[in-house]
């Protein structure tokens, strides 16, 4: 068996593989010299599956039993995708809370299934092609990959027959072929992704010799693809939709190089038709759909916290940006002409080439550091999200908090793992729950640390260590599909949205924890102490909590805070009379007490 690491671009349309040969990435072809194989798999009646260019030929002749586009459905569930985003074309069983998966005949196949089965193809050609087996690859995912949909492909790959080294961000392996790792110290490179189905800008610096991603945004559903509806409605061929479709697409592609093609559509009706499209009539049409990716540029700038004119390389990526629209359009708003050294369509499958051969030892000298997506925590109480990883941050990383209860006596503390920009729990998704034990104490005295490592494959592990018995618990989130997911610029534009609305949210919450503790703290210390107190003192007491009681009916924070506050201001005396009461108790010797009120820290 060789040690070649193989470089896979696993893409929603086409896939690519590649290796280092005497110390340049190559791409390999198939039996048919082809090196794009369509990510397109079609069952026989036996079950039988067929994949790649002959699978793609069968997809207008019975498209029922022709799966294309698997990545847009891997690591997802019923919730994590409407409906009109699926496929339609063939079945997709779609229910709340259960992974996607895909029904052909009567054999269901989840989507990584399909993955695999491209995957399978480009192994079997890679070996033909090169003669000898290989058993080990790097595969690149969408920058917006989430651990679900991450796993999932790691899963598809092993279920190929390969080890799965490393799955890397797709930018990232662009820029290392456009050979990005060759500029200068501390040079910023952008990557504009626009492909088929999808759009990705991310912003890398490379600093001391690593890749390191500063930040990514983009959209799941954008890409060449719209431009190709917005020409099927507008061209109105009398031809069937697959017909037409392959025919306008094929003139798009003329049309990055020539300014006005022909469209012939042989014998209807006896006739020959011929039409005209020219670049002017294609660019009307594919202007507001281009224009949608500056929001993203924007946003990406604004998280990398840089402006345009700080960058030292644009680079393209994705088969669109050959369009000379395109071209124009990012050097406007990059303020710089884009570099189009590379082949754009190639560039992500020559970069996971690149970096296979740097895990093998075949090249030296770079290593990649990607980011996180999306911010990771867990809920804490009053139904907050607790971030332990931030957006944006490099990983592999590992942080980690420590935390206590709110009640006394509680056995356990239940986790549930988070992810999303939003400041309610419940308006991120849910990556998993669990659950750890401990000796029942008052509240506040367990002490649960909560772990997250995520490692360099984007997986996640969150471990949680009762810090008394040692006990421990891990969960590993890289095997399940059990990630709930909105597509990531849903839940930032979400967050954008709501952020004034969640934040008075967070600090309603917030008080109203700091209320429910104070007059659980009342009702404690009058019960110890209470009958010391002088009947005015204690009746202000009563009124100053009914008011905070009041309050907490009104969802006014202010309100709310200042009955907090007053609240606090009245129990002086009735904190200062336990402390008298404990020393007393203990002998004077200082003791751990219950203190009615806790200032009102604004
Ligand atoms: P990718 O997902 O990177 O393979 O990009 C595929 C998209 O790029 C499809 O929408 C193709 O129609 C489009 N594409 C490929 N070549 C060209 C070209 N020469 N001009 C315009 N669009 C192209």
């Amino acid at each position: 068996m060789s040690n070649d690491i193989v470089g896979i671009d696993l893409g929603t349309t086409n896939s690519l593989i590649g290796v280092m040969e005497a110390g340049f990435p190559i791409l390999l072809a198939d039996a048919g010299g082809a090196r794009l194989t369509p990510s397109v798999v079609h069952f026989l009646e036996t079950g039988e599956p067929i994949v790649g260019a002959a699978a793609a030929r069968m997809r207008p002749v019975d498209p029922r039993n022709t799966v294309y586009s698997a990545k847009r459905l891997i690591g997802l569930r019923g919730d994590d995708i409407p409906a009109e985003d699926l496929p339609n074309d063939y079945e997709i069983l779609r229910q709340s809370g259960q992974a996607l998966c895909i029904q052909i005949r009567n054999r269901l196949y989840a989507p990584e299934e399909i993955s695999a089965l491209v995957l399978a193809k480009l192994k079997r050609d890679a070996e033909s092609a090169l003669d000898r087996s290989v058993s080990r690859a790097v595969i690149t995912v969408p920058a917006y990959f989430n651990d679900a949909q991450r796993s999932a492909t790691k899963c598809a790959g092993e279920a190929a027959g390969f080890a799965v080294e490393r799955i890397i961000n797709e930018p990232t392996a662009a820029a290392l072929a456009y050979g990005l790792d060759k500029l200068r110290e501390k040079s910023r490179i952008a990557v504009y992704d626009l492909g088929g189905g999808t759009f990705d800008i991310s912003i890398l610096e490379m600093n001391e010799g690593l890749f390191q991603v500063l930040a990514t945004s983009g959209n799941t559903r954008l890409g060449g693809d719209d431009i190709d509806a917005a020409l099927v409605a507008h061209c109105n061929l009398p031809l069937p939709d697959w017909q037409k479709r392959e025919i306008v697409i094929e003139a798009k592609h003329r049309l990055s190089t020539e300014d006005c093609v022909a469209i012939d559509v042989p014998f209807i009706e006896g006739k020959h038709l011929r039409y005209e499209l020219t670049r002017a009539e294609l660019e009307k049409l594919a202007r507001p759909i281009v224009q949608r990716t500056r929001a993203h540029c924007l946003r990406a700038f604004a998280d990398a916290k840089l402006k345009p004119t700080a960058l030292d390389e644009v680079i393209l990526v994705g088969g669109v940006t050959r369009m000379p629209l395109v071209r124009q359009f990012v050097a406007q708003l990059f303020g710089r002409e884009p570099n189009t050294s590379q082949n754009p369509d190639e560039a992500v499958a020559l970069g996971a080439t690149i970096q296979a051969g740097i895990l093998s030892g075949a090249v030296r000298e770079v290593v990649l550091l990607d980011v996180t997506p999306l911010s990771l925590g867990i809920e804490t109480f009053g139904g907050l999200m607790n971030v332990i990883i931030p957006r944006n941050s490099t990983i592999p990383i590992k942080a980690g908090e420590m935390f206590t209860t709110a009640v006394n006596n509680q056995r356990a503390m239940k986790l549930k793992i988070l992810q999303g920009e939003r400041e309610l729990a419940a308006d991120n998704w849910t990556l998993g729950r669990f659950e750890i034990e401990f000796e029942p104490a008052p509240k506040g005295v367990p002490r649960v640390g909560v772990q997250f490592e995520i490692d360099a494959n984007g997986i996640l592990h969150v471990l949680a260590r009762d810090i008394r018995s040692g006990a421990e618990k891990i969960i590993n989130l890289s095997s399940a599909v059990d990630v709930s997911d909105e597509a990531v610029e849903a839940m930032l534009a979400d967050s954008l949205e709501h952020a004034f609305a969640d934040m008075s949210e967070r600090v309603w919450t917030e008080t109203r924890l700091k209320s429910e503790e104070m007059l659980a703290a009342v009702t404690e210390a009058f019960a110890v102490a209470g009958e010391k107190l002088a009947p005015n003192e204690k009746r202000k007491i009563e009124e100053k909590a009914q008011a905070v009681r009041e309050a907490l009916q009104t969802h006014e924070t202010g309100k709310l805070k200042a009955a907090n506050a007053a609240l606090d201001e009245a129990t002086q005396e009735l904190a200062a009379l336990i402390v008298e009461q404990a020393m007393v108790v203990s002998g004077g010797k200082e003791k751990e007490t219950l203190a009615p009120g806790t200032r009102n820290d604004e």
